[in-house]
């Protein structure tokens, strides 16, 4: 394993050291090794829990504030099956990317998280579980730009998929991003096995432009170049996120550009209700069917996502630390 070398490298203790210090923060596979750790010095204290707000959905948000006063969320979503859930996790207190339908965007960037901070609230979220539930997946789509943090939120997804760390598969670790370029260069020259989810919700330039200012920086075709770097280095499917914005991103001109940037590569489509009121509304059915029926052109898969706690404000594009 590589992690404990460098956790080993960064603490000047032993690859064994730090392979315990793995199993004390996280509680490793056996327990009485964990006991007589934790009865010798505790664990790093968790983020304070401010409040945790149920969702009629399943969802749990949970505030947080953090050693300096900031306050961040993390969303608890209930997965298929029974007993097992998936966690949405911020990346940074606020985002810096000012997305147009997003009201975190609204927020301006006060700081990054580290990768402890990152890990403590998933730990805090894991602390609430009850007998025989467990956590079998994580995403990095709450507050923040995990590409804009990324060295830690890359040091915080090994650490949630280590066998004595988060023990999540790589493959169920989501990383979001709304499209930094050699960010995702980088990602695919590294070969992660974690899964890169894209927020593209536009194919055409100037309209991108508008909804996404990170679009400004790089042309839609260096993000499809980008995109095939990590296609080619992870060989499988990248998922491509679509907020559907009503009456806005949902015409043939979307498809032609998707067929046009896209069209060589395996993607897959999440398609996600715009949530919030940033001036945006939700598409009809009538108009989201239509979109639907389009995409059928491109013979891609695609998977509407349900938006757990639109009631809550724990819904995409929805996490401002506020409410
Ligand atoms: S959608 Fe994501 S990247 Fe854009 S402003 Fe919101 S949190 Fe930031």
């Amino acid at each position: 394993m590589r992690f404990p070398a460098e956790l080993s490298r960064d603490h000047c203790c032993s690859e064994r050291q730090a392979r315990q210090l793995l199993v004390w923060h996280w509680g490793g596979p056996r327990p009485p090794v964990r006991k007589a750790l934790l009865e010798a010095a505790p664990p790093p204290p968790r983020p304070e829990v401010l409040r945790q707000v149920p969702d009629a959905d399943g969802g749990l948000r949970l505030l947080f504030r953090l050693h300096d006063g900031a306050v961040v969320e993390a969303v608890r979503i209930p997965l298929r099956k029974p007993g097992c859930f998936t966690v949405c996790l911020s990346s940074q207190v606020g985002c810096a990317m000012g997305c147009g339908f997003c009201a975190t965007g609204r927020l301006g960037l006060s700081r990054n998280l580290d990768a402890g901070e990152i890990c403590g609230t998933f730990l805090a979220v894991r602390d609430g579980l009850e007998e025989g539930q467990r956590i079998t997946g994580a995403v990095f789509m709450g507050q923040g730009e995990p590409f804009h943090n990324y060295d830690q939120v890359l040091r915080a997804a090994r650490l949630l998929s280590h066998p004595n760390g988060g023990r999540i598969a790589a493959k169920s670790i989501s990383i979001s991003t709304v499209g930094l370029v050699p960010q995702i260069h980088r990602f695919a020259s590294e070969g992660h096995k974690f899964r890169l989810v894209v927020s593209m919700t536009s194919a055409v330039a100037e309209r991108r432009k508008e909804l996404l200012p990170v679009a400004g920086r790089w042309s839609l075709e260096e993000l499809a170049e980008a995109i095939q770097a990590v296609h080619r280095s992870q060989r499988r499917r990248i998922t491509v996120a679509w907020v559907l914005l009503g009456g806005v991103n949902h015409d043939q001109g979307e498809i032609e550009g998707l067929k046009r940037l896209l069209g060589d590569v395996p993607i897959r489509l999440n398609l996600i209700d715009v949530n919030g009121d940033q001036g945006f509304r939700r598409a009809t059915d009538a108009e989201r069917n239509d979109f639907l029926d389009r995409l059928g052109e491109l013979k891609v898969p695609v998977v509407r996502r349900y938006s757990v706690g639109s009631e809550s404000n724990s819904a995409c594009g929805m996490l401002t630390a506020c409410s």
